[in-house]
């Protein structure tokens, strides 16, 4: 059997926010006062094969972006563990655990706020495989060179500043300063959304070639399911915390079985609109301070039962290879 080269098991994820002075001062004098407990993720399973394209889609606020720093190694998960090829991370040596933090890296949604201002591109994209042993001192600039060129920027400008670069140009420079350490897996984090739509088709093209090229493999979270379907083989779709469908990318648009999944593709335009005739989604969704009971999506489906409201429904094959956390696949 082939290992995963990311495997997520029950991963949960909750933060915490600590009391301020005066919810102490209050608990202190015997009034009920207690933290407030942000549910991020809850019992995720999760499993991305060596060369897959892995789109993760969902509202803002449901714990993609939570879930995909958890799997780069940027926050800890609450609970379960997450493996690399078989090796769960929390029992991994250091070599190990410097080894995987190489193989798995992301590429943020704001370039600029995640690039050094005061760094010049070639200290940018040279530093991380310089301080790994990845490359020697004179290979340097050769080295940045070739990133530059990979990601379709011109060597030239290596050493200029982020702010000297345009928005798509900056994306690049992230993209290359992740490649430089000659990952395995990229976590792409909303990678094109805050890019000029002309840029975007150019940086999602970027991202199609170097997977041709390097072999990558991606998790590739978005809002936006019209940017995942081009890219991704397989889609996940979440909702407040848990996965609640996933299947493959041709079988999501053209057979979506869950009613949020449903209502999410109501809301992309498109020319055929034969499938289109679902409900759209109502409402916004919940806190995940406080999430709904059984179903999270209950107060906003369209089906739901007193059933949905009090049991949790189990993500389960309906078909093969096609995964769905719905009561009604059990009528
Ligand atoms: Fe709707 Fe119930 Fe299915 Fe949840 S379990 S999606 S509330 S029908």
């Amino acid at each position: 059997m082939t290992i995963p080269l990311i495997e997520l098991r029950n991963v949960s994820k909750q933060f915490v926010k600590s009391l301020d002075v005066a919810e102490k001062l209050a608990r202190s004098l015997g009034v009920a006062v207690t933290e407030e407990v942000t549910y991020a993720a809850d019992r995720v399973n999760l499993s991305v094969m060596e060369g897959e394209v892995v789109g993760l889609a969902g509202e803002s606020g449901c714990g993609k972006s939570t879930l995909g720093r958890i799997i780069a190694g940027i926050l800890p998960p609450s609970e379960g563990d997450v493996s690399f090829l078989g090796k769960p991370v929390s029992e991994m040596n250091d070599a190990e655990a410097a080894s995987y933090t190489l193989n798995v890296q992301m590429i943020f949604q704001d370039p600029f706020s995640s690039l050094n201002p005061r760094m010049r591109v070639r200290e940018t994209i040279g530093r991380a495989p310089l301080v790994h042993g990845i490359i020697q001192h004179d290979e340097v600039d050769d080295y940045v060179d070739e990133m530059m060129q990979r990601v379709g920027l011109d060597p030239s400008y290596k050493e200029r500043y982020p702010h000297q670069f345009s928005g798509g140009q900056r994306q690049r420079v992230g993209i290359a300063r992740a490649l430089a350490v000659k990952p395995k897996f990229l976590v792409c984090d909303e990678s094109i959304a805050a890019l000029d739509v002309s840029v975007q088709a150019q940086v999602l093209n970027l991202f199609m070639k170097l997977r041709d090229e390097l072999g990558l493999t991606y998790l590739f979270i978005s809002h936006d399911l019209s940017v995942v379907e081009h890219l991704s083989d397989r889609v996940c779709i979440m909702y407040l915390g848990r996965i609640v469908e996933s299947v493959s990318t041709d079988v999501l648009f053209e057979q979506p079985n869950h009613p949020y999944t449903k209502a999410l593709l109501n809301e992309i335009p498109r020319i055929d609109m034969r499938n289109r005739d679902y409900v759209p989604i109502k409402g916004e969704i919940p806190s995940p301070l406080t999430p709904p009971s059984g179903c999270h999506f209950h107060p906003r489906c369209q089906y739901a039962t007193a059933r949905c409201g009090q049991e949790t429904p189990q993500l389960r094959e309906i078909a093969p290879n096609h995964f769905s956390a719905c009561h009604l696949n059990d009528e």
